[in-house]
């Protein structure tokens, strides 16, 4: 790709050889025009001009379709100087053009050099233009420096131009495809469907500039091909002729370079180069556009399954809502016809124990413990909803304080058990869901102990950055490692049927940890037994709080007496 600098480089080669061009003084208004020349412009219609179509910027149209270019500013330049009026007649290609001006459908032509065949048709003006020729290859190409490299090459050159001419007539044993315009030569280079294009320099500087995604170079200049841009003018137009080449020579060097610089892909004030920038911007409007289409269509489906998903999540969270209501008022209703039967199956016993068989009184007892079980059962399942569903907005509460208290609460055989670390930090938790949990690690820790063995349940806890572990471990059957998650599970139970359960306690306890924010687990203890833990956030300092402190000093003992209340009362269900 040709970097901006070698451009203007290039740009400074092509001055100097642009130089040698109409060095005339800059006197434009002294055009010594006769009056026959000027009866002439007068009474003639617009001139019809033909000019060399995709040739820029020597000649090309703008976007609108318009033809621009050096030659048709030379000509504007010309009209205001002289009075003459041109109208340029549109072709395909320059082959057209000169078939149009052969058959006298255009008065003259401009951007074209003199041969001995065409000055039978045409009267030709001074030169107003010399440019060097170039060899035009792909980059990664071998390099044709010189214009004899080309003998053996497949060479693309435009039809009845003067160069093409003036290459086959220097390469016979070249391979040349002869095409429209010089751009669909340059375009065949870069397909690989032609190896070289022999060009005008500032022809093939434009097209270098304007695609440098066609990957082209300037390979080597033609020092021997000199091709002066000339007007040409059908012999029946000869006072044109004249005309013309007076007023070609009232145009100063300076005159020349602005027109030039104008239309160069380096000069400033290119049109082409705005058009390029247009349709460079044009490019990246339809990719940011195509982009923008993607992330749109992307975001819409992402939407559509967010929408979804909530749709279904929120269906998901009514359903649970209604099962939870459900089961939690079967439990309620179911507690009390389980006293009525309770109830009369103690009075049977009382005013009839005696005048039944000691059958029928087994019957009875066993009756009795059913209810006690089912009783624990609906107990249970009301304790886990209930921790499902009450508010667990969290506050600073002293394990230190609630272990206490829980543990003084036990029947004094257990109590005795208990050997708990002092001074057990504070963490934030909710009152109720952390002595909730505790109580039902503590009774498990007793129950799990084989008969045979004296229970032994240490309470401590392990502070880690803003972590606090509680661990309760005991000396009991253990969990087998396979059982380890498995327990935490709604009814799940693994331990022989001798120790008796609901296999929801510690369901309870994953929730309520849960629903604190915390984690939870069981390890294998020493010896025998297991630990089981609670992780939870550790209090924030109490210096740093004191609003918060002052709040938890009110709430504690209101808390605390409230969870006491609450366990009473599921304790005083399971006994009835
Ligand atoms: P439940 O105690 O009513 O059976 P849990 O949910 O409290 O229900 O416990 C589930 C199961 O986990 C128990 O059945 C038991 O197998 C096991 N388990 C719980 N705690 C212990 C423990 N401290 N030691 C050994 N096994 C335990």
């Amino acid at each position: 790709m040709p970097s901006q600098s070698r451009i203007t480089l290039l740009g400074l080669l092509l001055h100097a050889f642009s130089s040698t061009i109409l060095a005339q003084p800059a006197n434009p208004a002294a055009i010594p025009l006769t009056d026959e020349e000027r009866l002439w412009i007068a009474a003639h219609p617009p001139i019809r001009v033909g000019v060399t179509p995709a040739w820029a910027p020597f000649s090309y149209s703008t976007p609108s379709g318009q033809a621009a270019g050096i030659d048709v500013d030379i000509l504007d330049l010309i009209a205001t100087r002289t009075g003459l009026r041109f109208r340029v007649v549109p072709a395909a290609c320059w082959d057209e053009t000169l078939t149009l001006a052969e058959t006298g459908e255009v008065d003259m032509t401009t951007g074209t050099s003199w041969t001995p065949a065409r000055e039978r048709l045409f009267q030709f003006t001074r030169p107003y233009y010399r440019s060097a020729v170039v060899i035009v290859t792909r980059q990664d190409a071998e390099r044709f420096s010189h214009i004899s490299l080309l003998r053996r090459a497949s060479i693309a050159m435009p039809r009845r131009h003067i160069v093409t001419s003036a290459v086959i007539e220097r390469l016979p044993s070249a391979s040349m495809f002869l095409v429209n315009d010089q751009e669909e030569c340059f375009e065949m280079v870069a397909r690989k469907q032609a190896d070289a294009t022999v060009a005008n320099v500032f022809t093939a500087t434009q097209f270098l500039n304007e695609h440098p995604e066609a990957r082209l170079k300037l390979s080597g200049v033609v020092s021997e091909f000199d091709f002066p841009l000339r007007m040409a003018v059908r012999r029946d137009q000869a006072a044109l002729a004249g005309i013309l080449d007076q007023a070609l020579a009232s145009i100063s060097q300076e005159e020349l370079d602005r027109i030039a610089n104008k239309h160069l892909e380096f000069g400033l004030l290119s049109v082409h180069r705005g058009a390029l920038l247009q349709r460079r911007a044009a490019r990246i409007l339809l990719f940011a556009a195509a982009g923008g289409a993607i992330a749109l269509a992307w975001i819409w489906a992402l939407r559509r399954e967010v929408r979804a998903r909530r749709r279904v999540e929120d269906q998901l969270r009514a359903s649970n809502q209604s099962l939870e209501v459900f089961s939690h008022s079967i439990a309620h209703d179911l507690r009390a016809p389980l006293r009525a039967i309770n109830g009369y199956v103690n009075a049977l016993k009382e005013d009839y124990g005696g005048s039944i068989s000691a059958d029928a009184r087994e019957m009875l007892d066993r009756i009795l413990v059913s209810c006690r079980r089912m009783g624990i059962l609906l107990r249970d399942v009301m304790t886990y909803n209930q921790a499902n569903r009450c508010e667990a907005e969290l506050q600073t509460v002293s394990l230190h304080a609630l272990v206490q208290q829980l543990i003084a609460e036990l029947p004094p055989e257990q109590r005795k058990h208990f050997h708990v670390e002092p001074n057990l930090p504070e963490v934030l938790a909710h009152p109720t869901l952390l002595a909730q949990s505790l109580d039902n690690l503590f009774s498990n820790a007793i129950k799990f102990v084989p008969p045979d063995r004296v229970p032994n349940v240490n309470v401590r806890a392990e502070t880690t950055g803003g972590q606090v572990k509680l661990w309760v471990e005991d000396n009991g059957i253990g969990v087998d490692p396979e059982h380890r998650e498995r327990i935490f599970e709604l009814f799940a139970r693994v331990a022989a049927t001798e120790y008796p359960g609901t296999g929801i306690g510690l369901a309870i306890v994953a929730k309520c940890v849960e629903r604190m924010g915390g984690q939870f687990g069981v390890e294998p203890n020493t010896g025998c037994g297991s630990r089981f833990w609670i992780a939870l956030q550790r209090a924030p300092d109490r210096h740093a709080h004191d609003a918060l402190l002052a709040d938890s000093a009110t709430a504690r003992p209101h808390s605390l007496s409230a969870l006491t209340r609450c366990l009473r009362r599921n304790r005083r269900v399971a006994e009835e």
